[in-house]
C-alpha cells in the first residue's frame, strides 16, 4: 500500500514503487511511501490562493472554534491512531504523549485564540505609541496573517504531536499548512490527516500532506511563506542555506538537536525525597519513546560526591525496564522507530564511550518480551560516566537519540554550570533541589543556554509536568544546537505565523484599522446612556461624560471605617503630610473607583450584565477631600463571545478633578447583552 499525499484536497499517489516502510516492532513491511510526480508549485499556490484567503475570512475565534472541533473530532477516533502507533514502537503511554498530548494542543490553541486574541481579524500587539504632542498622531504594532504557506518539516518521533503543535499556532493564524512527516512514520500522519480530511472541519486548501520527499518545493518559495522545521541540525543547515529561503528571506524556525542536562543540587544527598525524584525523573526521561525524545535528559550533571550513588540508583531503575513489544501490557519500553535507527543510536554509543565508560546496559543481547529482538528495532537502556566531563567533548556533543545518557559529575555550582552550557544550547534543562538559592543561581548560570528550564523539588513534584514534556502555553525550542527557534508559548507560537507592522496614523485612522478606540479619537454622544445599548448598538468611542462629585473628609473617613482601610494616609492628618506624595489626608483609591462607578453606571435593568474586573487601573495623582471628580468612560473595544448572547464591551476610564487633571485612568470591562438576548428578556 503506497501512503497518500493529500495534494489541492485530493488523496494523490505518488509516482514508482517508493520506499518500503517497516513496522519498528516486528520490521513488516507496513506501507510505500513516494510523493514523485506530484506538483509542489501548485501545492503552494492552491495553499496561499486557497487555503490561506478560506482561513483568513475566519476570525481568530472562529479558528479557535474550528481548532476545538477538530480535537472533539480526533478524540472520538483516537482508538485507531492508537492501533497504528504500536507499529513505530511506542508503548500506550508513548502514544498517550504523541496523540492526546498532540490533540490536548490544539485545545490548548483553540483556547487561547478565543481568550488572549480579538474576535477580529488583525492583532493588536501592545498598546497605542504617542508620537505627537498634541496626540493627532500616534502608532500602533499590529499583527496579520503571513499570505503564504507554513511548510512544516517534521521528526519521526511523535508523528502526530508533531504536525499538531505546528498545526494549531499556524491555523489559529489564518495561515495554511503543507505537513512532511518524517518518512519511517508518516503511516501514522497520514492516517490523522486523512481523518481530519474527513471530518470536513478545516476549509479547503487548509492543510495539505507530503509523505516523502518535498521535491522542489523550496523552489518555489517566496517570502510570505514560512518553514518550520524539526530533525537533525546537518539536515536545518543544509535546509536554511537553501537559495530560494536565503533570496527571499524566508522565515525558517528549527527545532534540532539538544543534549539536554539535569542537574542534581548539592543537597540532595541519597535519602532525601529530591534524590529519589531525581532517579525517577532521569529514568522516565531516558526510557519514555525509547529514549526518542528531543527533550530526554542526555547529560545528567551530578555532584562527584554521590555520582556513584547516582550511577548505582540508576543502573537499578533501568535494570527494571522490561523492554519488548509495546503492544503488551508487561512491557515498559518499546522499540526505537526503525533498525535504522538502532544502528544508529549503537554507533553513537560507541562513539561515546570513547570518553565515558558504559556502567548500564549497552549489550546486543538482552531480554526482549513478546518480540522478536532480531527483526524489531529494540536497544537496551544505556548509562555511562564520564569521569572528567570537562575535557570530553564528545559527551557534550554526540547525541545517541535512544535510551542513552551519561553521568557528568561536578564539585561545585560554577562547574555544574559550565557542564550545562556545554551542550552549546538545549531545548529543555532541569535542576532538581530543594534549595532555592541553589536553583536561583543554577537557573541564572545557564537560562541563556536553554528555552524551558524546569524545577522540581518536594513540593511541586506530584503536579510537576516534569523535565521532558514541551507544553503549549510555554515556549519549544532552544538556542545553538536546539536550532535557534521557537515554537508554541500560547499566542508567541500564533505570531511566529504572522507579519509585525508598525502602523502610524491619526488616532481615528488607529481606531478604525484596530477596531480599538485609541485616545485622542472621536468621542461620539451616543444619544442615550450607553448602558442602554446593546452590544451591536455600541460604537467604538461612544462616550459619557458624567457629573461632577465632591470627596469629602466624611466620606473619607466613612470608607475608612465601613471598609476597615484604615491606613494612616486616609485617617492621620500629620502622619500623611509626612508621606512625601501627600500633603494631608487623602481619598483612598479605592474610593475613587467606586465614587466613579456611582458616577457612570445607569442603575435601571438594561443590556448591560456585568462588570467583570478592570485593567490597567493607575492613581495618577492623589484627592484630597474639597476635590469634586468627573469620569469620562468611553467604549474601547467589543469583543463578541458568539453564541452566549453577550459580548465583552471594554471602556476607557479617565477620572479627572476640578483642574481637569486625570488622577485614576483604567479600563472597565463589562458583559453586554446582544440584541438577540436583550430582545428575549426584555
Ligand atoms: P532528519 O534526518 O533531519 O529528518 C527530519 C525531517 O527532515 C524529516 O521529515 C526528513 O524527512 C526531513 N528531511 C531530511 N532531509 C531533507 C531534505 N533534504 N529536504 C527536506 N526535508 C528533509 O532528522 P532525523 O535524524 O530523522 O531525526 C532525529 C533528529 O531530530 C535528532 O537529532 C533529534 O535531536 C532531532 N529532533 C529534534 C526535535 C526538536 O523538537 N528539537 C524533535 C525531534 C527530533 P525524511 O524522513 O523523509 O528523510
Amino acid at each position: 500500500m503506497k501512503l497518500g499525499n493529500l495534494v489541492m484536497d485530493q488523496w494523490v499517489e505518488g509516482d514508482g514503487d517508493g520506499t518500503v516502510l517497516c513496522s519498528a516492532v516486528s520490521g513488516d513491511s507496513v506501507a510505500r511511501i513516494t510523493s514523485q510526480g506530484l506538483d509542489f508549485a501548485a501545492m503552494l499556490d492552491y495553499a496561499r490562493n486557497t487555503g490561506g484567503a478560506n482561513l483568513r475570512r475566519l476570525t481568530f475565534h472562529e479558528r479557535g472554534e474550528m481548532l476545538k472541533a477538530l480535537a472533539k473530532y480526533l478524540m472520538e477516533h483516537k482508538r485507531e491512531f492508537y492501533e497504528l502507533s504500536t507499529m513505530t514502537g511506542a508503548t500506550r503511554s508513548d502514544s498517550w504523549i504523541d496523540i492526546d498530548g498532540g490533540i490536548s494542543t490544539l485545545f490548548v490553541f483553540s483556547s487561547k485564540g478565543r481568550r488572549e486574541m480579538p474576535n477580529d481579524h488583525v492583532y493588536l500587539d501592545g498598546a497605542p505609541e504617542q508620537l505627537s504632542k498634541n496626540g493627532t498622531f500616534a502608532a500602533q504594532h499590529i499583527c496579520t496573517p503571513k499570505l503564504g504557506a507554513a511548510v512544516h518539516i517534521n521528526a519521526f518521533n511523535f508523528p502526530c504531536w508533531g504536525m499538531l503543535e505546528k498545526l494549531a499556532p499556524t491555523l489559529l493564524a489564518g495561515v495554511p499548512a503543507i505537513v512532511k512527516p518524517a518518512s519511517s512514520t508518516a503511516y501514522l500522519t497520514e492516517s490523522m490527516v486523512k481523518r481530519i480530511l474527513a471530518s470536513g472541519i478545516l476549509p479547503k486548501g487548509a492543510l495539505q500532506l507530503i509523505c516523502g520527499s518535498v521535491g522542489d518545493l523550496f523552489d518555489h518559495l517566496n517570502c510570505q511563506d514560512t518553514i518550520a522545521f524539526t530533525g537533525s541540525k546537518t539536515t536545518a543547515e543544509f535546509l536554511q542555506q537553501h537559495p530560494r529561503v536565503v533570496s527571499e528571506s524566508v522565515a525558517f524556525t528549527a527545532e534540532t538537536d539538544s543534549l539536554n542536562s539535569s542537574i542534581l543540587g548539592p543537597d540532595a544527598l541519597p535519602g532525601t525525597p529530591e534524590f529519589d525524584l531525581y532517579i525517577k525523573e532521569v529514568t522516565r526521561e531516558m526510557t519514555s519513546k525509547a529514549g526518542q525524545k528531543c527533550t530526554a535528559i542526555r547529560r545528567i550533571i551530578a555532584p562527584a560526591a554521590i555520582a556513584g550513588d547516582v550511577v548505582s540508583a540508576l543502573s537499578t531503575a533501568l535494570g527494571k525496564i522490561r523492554i519488548g513489544n509495546p503492544a503488551s501490557k508487561d512491557v515498559d519500553m518499546g522499540a526505537l522507530a526503525s533498525q535504522g535507527q538502532r544502528d544508529e543510536v549503537r554507533d553513537r554509543v560507541n562513539e561515546l564511550s570513547h570518553q565515558a565508560n558504559v556502567v548500564f546496559g549497552g549489550r546486543d543481547e538482552f531480554d526482549v518480551i513478546d518480540a522478536d529482538a532480531v527483526k524489531g528495532a529494540f536497544f537496551m537502556p544505556t548509562l555511562l560516566h564520564c569521569e572528567k566531563p570537562l575535557s570530553s567533548p564528545a559527551v557534550h556533543s554526540v547525541e545517541a537519540f535512544g535510551p542513552v545518557s551519561t553521568v557528568l559529575p561536578y564539585d561545585d555550582l560554577a562547574e555544574a554550570i559550565e557542564l550545562s552550557r556545554l551542550g552549546a544550547g538545549s531545548l529543555a534543562g532541569s535542576v532538581i533541589t530543594n534549595d532555592n538559592d541553589v536553583a536561583r543561581e543554577l537557573i541564572l548560570g545557564t537560562a541563556a543556554y536553554h528555552g524551558r528550564m524546569v524545577v522540581i523539588n518536594r513540593h511541586c513534584a506530584a503536579e510537576s509536568t516534569g523535565h521532558g514534556s514541551p507544553l503549549p502555553h510555554l515556549v519549544h525550542g532552544g538556542p545553538g544546537r536546539a536550532g535557534g527557534g521557537e515554537e508554541m508559548g500560547g499566542v508567541r507560537g500564533v505570531l511566529h505565523y504572522m507579519q509585525r507592522t508598525a502602523v502610524q496614523g491619526s488616532p481615528e485612522t488607529l481606531t478604525a484599522i484596530g477596531r480599538r478606540w485609541v485616545r485622542g479619537a472621536d468621542q461620539n454622544d451616543p444619544g442615550a446612556h450607553p448602558f442602554r445599548k446593546t452590544f451591536e448598538q455600541l460604537r467604538l468611542g461612544d462616550t459619557l461624560v458624567t457629573a461632577e462629585r465632591e470627596v469629602s473628609l466624611e466620606d473619607i473617613q466613612h470608607f475608612a471605617e465601613f471598609t476597615g482601610d484604615t491606613f494612616y494616609a486616609h485617617t492621620d492628618e500629620e502622619a500623611a503630610a509626612k508621606n512625601p506624595f501627600f500633603e494631608g489626608r487623602v481619598a483612598h483609591g479605592y474610593l475613587i473607583v467606586s465614587f466613579a462607578a456611582g458616577l457612570f453606571v445607569d442603575p435601571d435593568f438594561g443590556p448591560v450584565l456585568a462588570n467583570y474586573g478592570v485593567d490597567d487601573l493607575r492613581f495618577a495623582k492623589p484627592v484630597n477631600y474639597g476635590d469634586t471628580l468627573k469620569v469620562r468612560l468611553t467604549c474601547k473595544q467589543k469583543t463578541l463571545r458568539a453564541g452566549t448572547g453577550y459580548g465583552e464591551v471594554r471602556w476607557d476610564t479617565e477620572v479627572s478633578n476640578q483642574d481637569g487633571e486625570i488622577v485614576a485612568q483604567y479600563d472597565v470591562l463589562t458583559m453586554v447583552a446582544t440584541d438577540e438576548h436583550w430582545g428575549s428578556v426584555n
